[in-house]
């Protein structure tokens, strides 16, 4: 069974994000980048799938600036088998992202997709729904256990509340969740085994998608700075200023 993993290019979770200074973005210039934490888990999964003799081959794919290389290396340093890379310099939001990786898909025909719940830089939390509608194909989002068997997926997913327990015919699209597994760490003699695992580059045009972004971002702002706390001398001080100033009681 043929496993494809998306893995997106994001600003490392450690880094404190900065907006650039007219308000459009976020800064990504000089700034530490790594794989988005929840494609690391879609890979890790799909890992523990070919150790248990479940998956025969996984394909990471990225798309977006040709520096994604560096992260499709680290997938390959995990356990991915080869990499694609869909190289523009366009801001692809997940609408294109879905396109890309449709397209991807119909050729290299996989039986099991598996995306992040969502990348930490824009928080869509869309391209693996989109993904689903475009291939027709069943979808499990939000996955904290996932069971391969007699061509059909059991997934465990996280929702309000507490957890449900679908079962989705393969070929199918799961979304990761935080507790689905613990990534492992990437080893240096796999890292040097990775330079040589096949890459492959290619350009949205050459996939037949249109990349252009359909929505137009107009501002982003920082969060409103949080107000120093003041400690009360007991708690009917307290109960007078959620009464009398917060009027919340
Ligand atoms: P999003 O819908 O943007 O929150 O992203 C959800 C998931 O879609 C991510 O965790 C990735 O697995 C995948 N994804 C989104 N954008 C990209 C990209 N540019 N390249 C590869 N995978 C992506």
């Amino acid at each position: 069974m043929k496993v494809l993993v998306s893995v997106k290019r994001v600003v490392d979770y450690n880094v404190k994000v900065r907006l650039k200074a007219d308000g459009s973005g976020v800064e990504t210039a000089n700034v530490k980048m790594s794989m988005n934490p929840f494609d690391e888990i879609a890979l890790e999964e799909a890992v523990r799938l070919k150790e248990a003799g479940i998956a025969t081959e996984i394909l990471a794919v990225s798309c977006g600036v040709l520096a994604c290389q560096e992260t499709l290396r680290t997938a390959l340093a995990i356990g991915a088998d080869r990499a694609i890379l869909v190289e523009s310099n366009e801001e692809l939001q997940p609408l294109a992202v879905a396109k890309l990786l449709q397209s991807i898909c119909q050729k290299e025909l996989p039986q099991l997709v598996i995306l992040g719940k969502q990348a930490i830089d824009d928080d869509a939390n869309q391209t693996g729904q989109m993904l689903a509608a475009l291939l027709g194909w069943p979808q499990a989002t939000f996955a904290s256990k996932l069971k391969i068997a007699d061509g059909k997926a059991q997934v465990t997913r996280e929702v309000d509340g507490g957890l449900e327990t679908i079962s989705i015919k393969l070929p199918a699209i799961v979304t990761t969740d935080l507790r689905l597994n613990e990534p492992r760490y990437v080893t240096l003699p796999n890292i040097m085994k990775a330079k040589k695992k096949p890459l492959d580059n290619f350009k949205p045009e050459a996939l037949g998608v249109d990349v252009a972004p359909r929505l137009q971002t107009l501002k982003v702002v920082e969060p409103a700075k949080r107000k120093a706390g003041v400690k009360l001398p007991d708690a009917k001080a307290l109960v007078d200023k959620l009464r009398n100033e917060a009027k919340v009681i």
